[in-house]
């Protein structure tokens, strides 16, 4: 089959691999339909996350159609329309046991390489996953809307970890694809205002017409606005600051960007104000409820989507993302 792999950092090959087999009886082979870069894509191009050391294939935001199903596979058939979880996670652990699929500690992420393990992503025709993370997919939805579930979960969870009361005043710190993600989720149960900000002015835009009543600067941000919940969706320190210094006191930060190991934290402001800080990790349960707004028209993806392209071309796509040549949100390939 084709896939696109990255022989070395920053460079990519469209190149002929061996087609994946169904080993296990509960897995299914899923021929790829559509597959969105993911900014972790991104970022671990160059190495610097260690998270996609070479050779990789990498990708785990998509959707597609199966073409075979191992013998305990119950709940699909060849040619049912999926989504998959990007979290292969293993059903056994404790936190699996308790239902913390997000937190398995066994866990591999499609299209993951780094020192404990090298999973095979969907950037590629065909890809094998478990059955456990399969979900199907509405006819309204298309391969390319499903293709952002992933990422739309990923918000979902960070919502549903928070703490939100009616008429609350939310702040959303970084309008990338989550935190408008984010902003799209909130919408249709926050009866508050919701205040998004950025530093890119067409973000802030993109962010008005995702549904934020104001979009601005941190630093334009008038603290006569009372903030009773903050998602910070960049993880630097300059807006995991931001976010404990415009939150009211015993309000929440809920952390989703993670893009810096380690930054200087204000401890005694999150004391002795007593501000809640939740770390939110992927997706656990989401995948259903953000299938659902997609299907009946509650979450619409599609402006999220710049550019729909041949997975060909992965190598030029990848170059205009990771040099922000153009102004790209997500970028769809297609196998
Ligand atoms: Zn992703
Ligand atoms: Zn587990």
């Amino acid at each position: 089959m084709k896939a696109l792999v990255m022989r070395e950092y920053k460079k990519l090959s469209f190149e002929e691999i061996p087609k994946p087999e169904i080993v296990s009886t509960d897995e299914v082979l899923i021929k790829v339909k559509a597959a969105a870069i993911c900014g972790s894509d991104v970022h671990g191009f160059d190495g610097s996350t260690g998270r996609r050391k070479p050779p990789v294939v990498m990708g785990h935001e998509g959707s597609g159609v199966i073409e075979a199903v191992g013998k305990d596979v119950k709940g699909f058939v060849p040619g049912d329309r999926v989504t998959f979880d990007s979290t292969i996670y293993c059903g056994k652990c404790p936190e699996c046991k308790t239902g913390n699929v997000n937190l398995c500690r066994n866990r591999k992420v499609l299209g993951v390489s780094c020192d404990e393990y090298n999973c095979q992503g969907i950037f590629a025709e065909y890809v094998v996953v478990p059955e456990r993370i399969l979900y199907h997919i509405a006819d309204a939805t298309s391969f390319e809307e499903a293709a952002l579930t992933e990422p739309s979960g990923v918000a979902a969870h960070a919502v549903r970890l928070t703490p939100i009361e009616l008429n609350d005043n939310i702040a959303v710190i970084g309008c990338g694809i989550i935190g408008q993600l984010i902003i799209k989720i909130l919408r249709p149960s926050c009866s508050g205002r919701i205040i998004a900000m950025d530093i890119d002015p067409e973000k802030q835009k993109a962010a008005l017409q995702a549904g934020s009543d104001l979009a601005m600067d941190s630093k334009q941000f008038d603290h006569s606005i009372i903030i009773d919940r903050v998602f910070e969706a960049v993880g630097i320190e300059a807006t995991a600051n931001a976010a404990v210094s415009i939150v009211r006191n015993g309000g929440s930060v809920t952390q989703v960007g993670n893009l810096s190991q380690k930054i200087s934290f204000p401890l005694q402001a999150v004391v002795t104000r007593q501000i809640k800080i939740i770390g939110s990790c992927a997706i656990c349960g989401e995948y259903p409820i953000v299938l659902d707004m997609m299907a009946h028209g509650k979450l619409d993806v599609k402006p999220l989507i710049s550019r729909v392209v041949p997975l060909s071309e992965g190598q030029i796509w990848f170059d205009k993302l990771y040099n922000r040549t153009e102004n790209l949100l997500k970028v769809v390939m297609i196998p």
